[in-house]
């Protein structure tokens, strides 16, 4: 027999979760007494909940150095690599911060967090619900954290060059750091005599070919994971939070939009001078593919061909961007993290300053370099910058939990801008190498 796909064991998964959490709530209002047995399956489901968050956790830091690294490094071996490469790397930033700056700008005026200026005490709620089963202890430790003084601009610009690389890797706010740290690597490898420079390489690549494989089979038991956190959430606080999460998933698709049909069309138009609605056609199976596929890696083959065959695009420069584009490129995630990170300060009422805001866009711009094409991928890195920006621990974990039980279809929809963003990149620089793109492309 067919194994049901993952994204519908998830989806499965949270509607037993909340079909058995609103069962168990009615009929023990909402409270388990100590020796219970609903009190031992709440926290049963709690002990599994955690181990699934911290298997989750636990990738972090090897993903993100062999992802940078092994992305970047790539980078040696084309010819003339050096003008493309800075061409490409000028596009992948100057668009991910475009898109950026749309989710930052959309998510503080929509302020899907808030409920007429207050706090969304719903959502608040469950993201408490840790809290609330914590010992006595850990709720010292998140008073003292709520109290940390909001880092600064130059706190974030220190951050990036940790005085020790392997203290900034086991400490969680120091992550940044660590992606400067496998950027400088990597790029040392391209400077690396052919022989040697081949070899690490290799190991990267094959170290981030693990640590993929090992994120699958996470993501492999995320249905029980997502069961066993959401079912003590729903059973403490109900099922309310969904119809609250409507105005997050208005604001985060509204971004995307904009980013996909306003921004990218206008580049293509006066940067690239070539219509973007005959690229879009060009591109639709990629797209579809990456949108029902939520995994821009899984996609590339596709993406190649659509860029090549239909746009037009040559291999040189095709089979430059990219490999590129699929490993460090990803708009939407960039987006969708901003999003994501202001919407949970707004709901726990954390105030974020300039400084703040600074260190989140550049954060979701560096994380979305190290985030791998997978379903997902980019709740890690929300649960990072949450970290990094003072949320406490407990509360940024159910957060990212509460995100990961809706992410589906909101994955579906970044993957696809993810996938448009590396053409949009493509035909660009074909464009600037003076090739014809989209010439038999009818408008
Ligand atoms: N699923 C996305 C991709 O493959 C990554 C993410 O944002 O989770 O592009």
């Amino acid at each position: 027999m067919k194994r049901l796909a993952l994204h519908w064991q998830i989806l499965f998964a949270l509607v037993l979760a909340t079909l058995t959490g609103i069962v168990f709530r009615s009929l023990f209002h909402g409270v388990a007494e100590e020796g219970t047995l609903v009190a031992r399956a709440l926290s049963f489901s709690q002990f599994v909940g955690d181990l699934f968050m911290q298997a989750l956790k636990m990738i972090i830091v090897p993903l993100i150095v062999t992802s940078v690294i092994s992305g970047i490094a790539s980078l040696q071996g084309v010819k003339g690599f050096g003008r493309l490469g800075a061409k490409t790397f000028g596009f992948y930033a100057m668009s991910s911060l475009l898109a950026v700056v749309t989710g930052l700008v959309l998510v503080n005026l929509i302020e899907p967090g808030l409920v007429d200026g207050q706090p969304n005490e719903v959502i608040r709620k469950v993201f408490d619900a840790k809290q609330a089963a914590a010992s006595d202890a850990d709720l010292e430790k998140v008073a003292s954290a709520n109290m940390k003084e909001p880092k600064d601009f130059l706190d974030t610009i220190k951050m990036m060059v940790p005085e020790n690389i392997f203290a900034a890797a086991t400490n969680n706010g120091q992550m940044l750091g660590v992606i400067v740290f496998s950027l400088l690597f990597a790029i040392g490898i391209t400077r690396l005599p052919a022989e040697e420079m081949r070899t690490l390489k290799e190991f990267f690549q094959a170290g981030n070919d693990v640590m993929i494989t090992i994120t699958k089979w996470i993501m492999a038991i995320s249905p029980i994971g997502v069961y066993a956190l959401m079912f003590p959430v729903i059973f403490q606080n109900g099922p309310d939070v969904f119809a609250e999460m409507a105005k997050y998933f208005a604001t985060v698709l509204l971004a995307l939009g904009f980013h996909m049909f306003v921004t990218m069309p206008l580049i293509l138009t006066f940067v690239a001078k070539v219509n973007p609605w005959a690229h879009l056609r060009a591109m639709r199976e990629a797209l579809l593919l990456g949108f029902s596929t939520a995994s821009s890696s899984g996609t590339l083959p596709v993406t190649m061909r659509c860029v090549q065959d239909h746009a037009g695009v040559s291999k040189r420069t095709s089979s430059f961007t990219l490999p590129l584009g699929a490993t460090v490129n990803m708009d939407g995630t960039a987006l969708y993290e901003c999003v994501a990170v202001v919407f949970v300060a707004q709901v726990l009422n954390y105030q974020l300053g300039f400084g703040e805001q600074f260190m989140i866009v550049t954060a979701a711009l560096l994380t979305s370099i190290g985030v791998a094409g997978i379903p997902s991928a980019s709740l890690v890195a929300i649960l990072l910058i949450l970290k990094n920006s003072g949320i406490p621990d407990a509360q940024a974990a159910t957060a990212v939990v509460a995100l990961l039980s809706v992410d589906r279809i909101l994955d579906m929809v970044r993957t696809a801008v993810n996938i448009f963003g590396d053409s949009c990149a493509a035909v660009v620089i074909a464009k600037s190498e003076g090739e014809k793109v989209l010439e038999d492309v009818p408008a």
